[in-house]
């Protein structure tokens, strides 16, 4: 059983540890001895103050032991250990769980784990016979059904042709982010004139998704390019402020009734007149 009371001439063999601890160490980061504790019978661990800038609160700590009825201490080990208040790096993070939205950049590949809840298995047709075997042939002549009616054109049809497509879980996530970011409780949506399923900028989803969400294709939207809520809105709606038509200017006036004299040179019609006949008007 363990002794809780450290053994004595262990206990007393500090100078022993210390000189263990100071061939470990850098020279000069051995500090003050800050106590002992007994790992066992006649073994006791003594701990040294750590002097090294970047091991805040880490201690030395020398394991030192005697034998049985032998009265010479040896020494056991040394390492650095961190103390209670020692600064330590934070706890590791697998990479799956660091990643975050917009790290992936050009060029890189993002591994989708086999069992990602938000994909289940699609219909990719790989169960049926290739279209040039003899089985293939065979079928087609024993069931000449339109390929829109095999299960595997039917899938393409409706966008499960894939090897994965999005799970049921898959779908509400999505949705929830959509919504955060382009939903009705945003601050653009609850100032907006109206909202986005009336707007003529909303371009329809397929599939459920279309239910509740589209895509807007206004430029001068925050939303465009993105997908939004039909009830987001924004103050771009498409009938919530139509400009008026510019006033059509009033068609010109002619008058028939009247001649206008257009002179031929710089003059006035009048003067010309005078200068020609040397008379004047009156
Ligand atoms: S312009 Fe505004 S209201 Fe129209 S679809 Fe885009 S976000 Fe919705």
């Amino acid at each position: 059983m363990r002794s809780r009371t450290p053994d004595r001439l262990c206990a007393e063999a500090v100078e022993l540890a210390r000189e263990a601890a100071a061939e470990a160490a850098r020279p000069g980061t051995v500090g003050e001895h800050l106590g002992a504790v007994a790992d066992g019978d006649r073994v006791v661990t003594h701990f040294f103050e750590c002097a090294e800038p970047g091991y805040q609160g880490w201690r030395w700590a020398v394991t030192v032991a005697r034998a049985s009825r032998a009265k010479t201490v040896t020494l056991d080990e040394t390492v650095l250990l961190p103390g209670p208040d020692a600064l330590l790096a934070p706890e590791w993070v697998p990479w799956s769980e660091r990643l975050r939205p917009g790290d992936l950049g050009p060029g890189d590949l993002l591994p989708t784990e086999a069992e990602d809840l938000r994909l289940e298995p699609g219909i990719s047709g790989e169960d049926a016979p290739p279209p040039d075997s003899v089985l293939a042939e065979e079928e087609l002549e024993q069931r000449p059904v339109p390929r829109i009616a095999e299960i595997s054109g039917f899938a393409e049809e409706v966008g499960m042709g894939r090897a994965r497509v999005l799970s049921r879980y898959g779908l509400h996530v999505a949705a929830d982010r959509w919504e955060e970011e382009y939903g009705p409780k945003t601050p653009m949506a609850q100032a907006a004139p109206a909202s986005c399923v009336t707007c003529g900028f909303l371009v329809p989803l397929s599939g459920s998704l279309r239910q509740a969400f589209g895509v807007c294709a206004n430029e001068f939207s925050p939303a465009d390019g993105h997908v939004v809520s039909l009830s987001y809105g924004c103050g771009g709606h498409s009938e919530a402020a139509v400009m008026p038509k510019p006033p059509r200017p009033a068609p010109p006036v002619i008058d028939e009734t009247r001649v206008d004299e257009l002179g031929l040179h710089d003059t006035e019609p009048d003067q010309e007149t005078e200068t020609e006949h040397g008379e004047t008007g009156d």
